[in-house]
């Protein structure tokens, strides 16, 4: 607790306990680098200062907030939790730990770090940094990768708690991402080296353990830039695919759209569990008849370059587009 007296990153949302700026903030910052997702957080912020400026807000809009920062999903959840706040909370964010877990998308870690940081909760927000800092200080063998890890290290965390839990949790981040990090963690600053089992036995490089590998699951996809003169058809994800909600190419084309396909590009995207290969055909209508006709069936929709960026595309597709289509 000294050293974070002393090392507290100075951020936008230290400087607050509302719930709903720390909320938006721990989501964002889930998977997201402090630095890179520091102006997304602002943005967002700026546009949606509060509960019910969120909740009313489109959905689309949202999305288009949330273009650069991935796992749309999140953006979606974050717009229907915050329509809950406002039906079943009548606007005000809950502040007991088991009713901020009732929203939607609020995990455990979520739900504690608000309810420590703003509410006074006595509630670890034991995520990846508590089981490393813990493991390694403890030099404790219990496995991160099983389904009991969680239970294990809030209990551990709940004998060594304080009674300020928001500065704690707050300061077990800061170590776990800046001194107690996963590779090469800075030993020789650390304000717990003294205690630190793994440290003084030299094996910090045994924990924390971890057996079970993350399963990668390969994908393949199959799209067509349908385009002529600058202008390409796009339509929604509806279904329940990783993509829902975002704007993509067509997925199939009629037969009489074949003969003006000019070559294919294969683009490899890394997601979290998945690998995905996809394949983007580059239609080229040249016929104005042919492209009439597919505007006067009024399935797809009609963009252009800037049109795009009104719009919110999975990350592989916006490249495709903005390197296809470059001024
Ligand atoms: S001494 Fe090293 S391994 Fe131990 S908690 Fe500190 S940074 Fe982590």
């Amino acid at each position: 607790m000294n050293w974070y007296e002393k090392n507290a990153r100075d951020l936008p949302f230290r400087q607050t306990k509302d719930p709903y700026k720390i909320w938006i903030c721990e989501i964002v910052f889930q998977q997201t680098r402090i630095n890179q997702g520091l102006n997304h957080y602002n943005n967002f912020i700026k546009r949606f200062p509060d509960v019910k400026t969120l909740a009313t807000a489109e959905e689309n809009e949202v999305l288009l907030y949330w273009k650069g920062l991935g796992y749309y999903s999140r953006a979606i959840n974050i717009h229907k939790a915050a329509q809950q706040i406002m039906n079943d909370y009548k606007g005000v964010f809950p502040s007991h730990y088991e009713d901020i877990l009732t929203l939607k998308g609020i995990g455990k870690y979520t739900a504690a770090a608000i309810a420590s940081i703003c509410f006074n909760g006595k509630i670890p927000a034991v995520d990846g940094n508590f089981y490393r800092v813990l493991s390694r200080v403890f030099a404790d063998d219990f496995d991160i990768s099983g389904s009991k890890a969680f239970t294990y290290f809030s209990e551990l965390a709940h004998l060594i708690l304080p009674d300020n839990v928001g500065d704690f949790n707050q300061a077990m981040m800061d170590l776990g991402s800046e001194i107690c990090k996963p590779k090469n963690p800075v030993c020789i600053e650390c304000p717990l080296q003294e205690d630190c089992l793994a440290f003084s036995t030299n094996k910090i490089s045994d924990f924390p353990v971890k057996t079970k590998k993350v399963k990668m699951e390969n994908l393949d996809l199959k799209y067509y830039f349908v385009h002529r003169k600058g202008q390409f058809l796009i339509q929604q994800r509806k279904d329940d695919f990783i993509w829902k909600k975002l704007f993509e190419f067509p997925i199939s084309i009629s037969i009489d759209l074949e003969p003006f396909v000019k070559g294919v590009k294969v683009i490899n995207h890394k997601l979290t569990h998945k690998n995905l290969q996809i394949e983007i055909a580059d239609v080229e209508v040249n016929s104005e008849i042919v492209w009439n006709n597919l505007i006067r069936e009024n399935k797809y929709i009609i963009t252009d370059r800037e049109g795009s960026h009104e719009k919110s595309f999975p990350k592989p597709l916006e490249s495709y587009i903005q390197n296809t289509l470059k001024d």
